[in-house]
């Protein structure tokens, strides 16, 4: 009886597969659609690509999968990487800072969880052994945000492909350069470890076009959206399985108990944090009325620049607020460019702008960021709360409190229901920057994964092997 290899079987099995897409054998992984390094000159043949990749990585082990995981950590925290990353999305998208786009890159490379998040779930007894355990979707399609273009690619790439996957990128338009020339670096790395080419792809000229065929298209087994609330509604509406990263507004909350000294500087170093483009970075601070002058005193020690004049705070808002949403144009800008916008000269080491306004003022409402915080003034701990929870708009992302009262903020906390809550410290400590705990640049409030990592990006399978194996 002749017997069948296993690369013969591979090759039905895409034939298969490829019918069921609607393609025809002919048309290669490597055909005329590549472009060379993961670069895909139309969507589908990037998605085919990453298929017929997928397909080959299965057949690789968990410690090869380990290797390539640490290629991706490798190539990213190579120091001229890591500047050519911040300086060339600062350069491209006109957002954000150079320093704190390399700590933000840093951290996505050393402290998102690889292959040891993966743990099988076993039960044995008189039935014999069953298993669970974390295995791959497929192909994922996931789009990045302007806001962390490299960060989100380093951070889903190791996640994703730490559980197993393939990934077709779907970069911001205003982010292509950059996003191209670290997928590129990504695909040389890992087929040079050994891993099978195309992994990691995306297309030419990334556009809501080809971000609607890759939602679309029916080898994309999940989609993972990281950005505004159009794109998570429409991942949400794909019909297939989706992880929406959306929006926040994180509240900072400060009480009467709190350090304020400590207070005032976490808030500046947390809201000017890469200019305020961190979906977590605070966006407006609810303070109780007795500690409110104290506060921006000490603010304006470590960086801040309080606008009092309500002609200029007025003549701000006009700039860069539009309706419910900021002006593109002034998001992640300096402070300091922000403030001659509006004729003032700013004083040396400005990095944050802050101006007491009413809670109903644009600038707590709306997601401004950039480098532009409200200060509210309420009356007690229990109004703070309240406009708190009004101010975070019910997107369960994060909030942020400063206090040393155990039950005021485990009380705050449970009325938030963010997923995350930073207590006395830096909004980024929720992202594991001077923060325990992993990093993610995938917050998922609205689908409810939370801070993702690779278990996120996996589907749970049952192994069940009957009447053996238990050996109790
Ligand atoms: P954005 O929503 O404008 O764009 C995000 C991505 O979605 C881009 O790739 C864009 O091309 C694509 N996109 C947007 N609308 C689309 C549509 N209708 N069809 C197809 N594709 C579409 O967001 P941005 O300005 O790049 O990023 C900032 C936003 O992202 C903020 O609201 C921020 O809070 C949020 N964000 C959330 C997280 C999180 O983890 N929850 C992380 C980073 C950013």
């Amino acid at each position: 009886m002749s017997t069948v290899s296993p690369e013969a079987v591979r090759r039905v099995v895409e034939l298969v597969v490829r019918e069921v897409a609607g393609r025809t054998a002919s048309d290669s992984a490597t055909g005329d659609g590549c472009l060379g390094d993961g670069i895909f000159a139309d969507m589908d043949s990037a998605i085919v690509a990453a298929d017929t990749a997928w397909r080959a990585y299965l057949d690789c082990s968990m410690k090869e999968r380990a290797r390539f995981v640490a290629v991706i950590r490798e190539v990213s925290l190579v120091p001229e990487h890591l500047e050519r990353m911040a300086r060339g999305a600062v350069e491209e998208t006109g957002m954000g800072n150079v320093a704190d786009k390399i700590a933000k890159n840093r951290a996505a490379a050393e402290l998102t969880p690889g292959t040891e998040d993966l743990v099988t779930e076993a039960w044995s007894g008189d039935e014999g052994l069953t298993t669970v355990e974390i295995s791959p979707f497929g192909v994922i399609g996931a789009i990045t945000p302007t806001t962390n273009p490299t960060e989100t690619i380093i951070n889903n790439a190791i996640g994703m492909l730490a559980a197993g996957n393939a990934v077709v990128f779907s970069p911001h338009p205003r982010a292509t350069n950059i996003s191209h020339w670290l997928i590129r670096e990504l695909n040389r790395a890992l087929v040079a470890a050994g891993a099978p080419p195309n992994l990691i792809v995306t297309v030419a000229e990334p556009s809501i076009e080809n971000t609607n065929a890759m939602m679309q298209h029916k080898l994309v087994r999940l989609l993972v959206a990281t950005g505004g609330p159009g794109i998570v509604q429409a991942v949400l509406s794909s019909g297939k399985k989706a992880i929406g990263a959306g929006a926040g507004n994180p509240p900072a909350l400060v009480d009467a108990s709190a350090d304020i000294a400590k207070a005032a500087k976490d808030i500046v170093d947390g809201a000017s944090f890469d200019n305020n483009l961190p979906c977590t970075a605070e966006k407006e601070v609810i303070a109780v009325e007795s500690v409110t002058d104290l506060l921006k005193f000490e603010m304006l020690r470590h960086g801040a620049y309080e606008l009092r004049d309500p002609a200029l705070i007025a003549r701000l808002a006009d700039l860069v607020v539009d309706g419910r949403h900021a002006v593109t144009g002034w998001i992640g800008k300096d402070a300091p460019v922000i403030l001659r916008a509006i004729g003032v000269e700013p004083p040396p080491g400005v990095r944050l702008i802050i101006a007491e306004v009413p809670f109903d003022h644009p600038f707590v409402r709306v997601e401004l960021m950039m480098p532009v915080l409200a200060i509210v003034r309420a009356k007690d701990l229990e109004q703070a709360m309240d406009l708190a929870v009004i101010a975070e708009h019910g997107n369960r992302h994060t909030a942020i409190m400063h206090s040393s009262d155990v039950n005021a903020l485990t009380r705050m906390a449970k009325r938030i229901q963010t997923t995350i809550f930073v207590k006395n410290g830096p909004s980024y400590a929720g992202i594991g920057i001077g923060g325990e705990g992993y990093c993610t640049f995938t917050i998922a409030g609205p689908t409810g994964e939370g801070l993702t990592s690779a278990r996120s990006f996996a589907r749970r399978r049952r192994c069940v092997l009957v009447g053996g194996l238990n050996v109790r």
